[in-house]
């Protein structure tokens, strides 16, 4: 048995490894690891609390993964309801569908009898406020409706900013592997933006006969390689997980133009093994391990590759995010 969180996970893997190690299934330890990250506050970039876009709305993406059936379910830019990885789950149990988004999203939720809630914390609403009034030109703020967003874009890509998610990847009693995904994607981003996590393969993908992937940071660059399933797809033709991440790494430094930033790649494989690597990554970036044997989750640093400098240009009054936890 094998359970591989980021960072994020720290309120949740302890509640994954307890479920694993009394035997129950990968998917179910691991939504109920991340049901207990998306309703902890204090994690800014999943569920409650998470930052929200640029119209101050907090927009959650989430995908599950069951590695033995590949079924699958997600959902993206859902607003209103507390624990977007559970109506993922019934988007893969419910329906003939595997991605539902937005209002259908929503609705979706609502049917279920999903626990709807308000994910935008005052803290949250207070530093949106404080950002709209110093950064939005005036004549948008007098007709904010239908003002022009592309410009303050440059706001969700300043690669100091928090914007995170929570990626849990497991091996069970019974060796079968599930992956889950939860975010509230990058914040100040472009309403309706999806990012890698609800992109099945991109952002995480499980196949129990060869292992799981994960990733977090600039899911717009893990669309575009292919990350997840290429992981696994490199597993299946014989390569190592730690031979996989690397060769997936190598298909990232072929990104041109674009946002370059910051990728973490988390990968297990069928016999417990596992490897996380931190593209453009920095000394802070940890994850969360948890094996049969330890008697807890154990929090180690990732290997940090840089593949090419990170394109995004930091705004010089970024008033959220790391740099205002990095003051509090
Ligand atoms: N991968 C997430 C996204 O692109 C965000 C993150 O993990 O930083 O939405």
């Amino acid at each position: 048995m094998i359970v591989v969180t980021n960072n994020e996970g720290t309120p949740g893997v302890p509640e994954t490894a307890r479920l694993l190690r009394e035997g129950a299934p990968a998917l179910a330890a691991i939504e109920a690891g991340i049901r207990k990250v998306e309703i902890d506050e204090t994690i800014r970039t999943v569920g409650r609390g998470g930052w929200p876009n640029l119209l101050g709305e907090v927009e959650l993406d989430a995908a599950v993964m069951d590695g033995t059936t590949l079924r699958t379910g997600a959902v993206g830019a859902l607003k209103g309801f507390l624990h977007p990885v559970s109506v993922a789950r019934a988007v893969m149990e419910r329906l003939p569908h595997v991605f539902l988004v937005g209002e259908g999203a929503a609705r979706f939720a609502r049917e279920i009898g999903a626990e709807a809630g308000d994910n935008l914390i005052p803290d949250s609403r207070r530093v949106w406020q404080a950002w709209f009034e110093k950064e939005v030109p005036e004549a948008s703020k007098r007709n904010w409706a239908e003002a022009p967003l592309i410009d303050l874009c440059r706001h969700a890509v300043d690669p100091e900013v928090g914007h995170d998610t929570t990626v849990f990847i497991a091996l069970d009693g019974k060796k079968e592997i599930a992956g889950a995904v939860s975010t509230s994607g990058w914040g100040w981003k472009y309403p309706g933006r999806l990012g890698d996590s609800p992109v099945i393969g991109a952002g995480m993908y499980a196949d129990t006969r060869y292992g799981a992937c994960a990733c977090t940071g600039a899911g717009e660059m893990t669309i575009r390689a292919g990350t997840s399933r290429a992981v696994v797809l490199y597993m299946k033709m014989g390569m190592s997980v730690e031979a996989a991440v690397r060769e997936a790494v190598e298909d990232m430094r072929r990104l041109k133009g674009g946002l370059i930033n910051r990728v973490t790649i988390h990968a297990i494989d069928t016999k417990g093994n596992h490897k996380v690597v931190a593209v453009n990554g920095n000394p802070q970036n940890t994850y969360w391990l948890w094996q049969d044997g330890m008697t807890a989750p154990q929090s180690l640093p990732a290997e940090i590759i840089p593949i090419s400098p990170i394109t995004a240009k930091p705004s010089p009054s970024m008033i959220y995010g790391a740099k205002r936890r990095e003051q509090a």
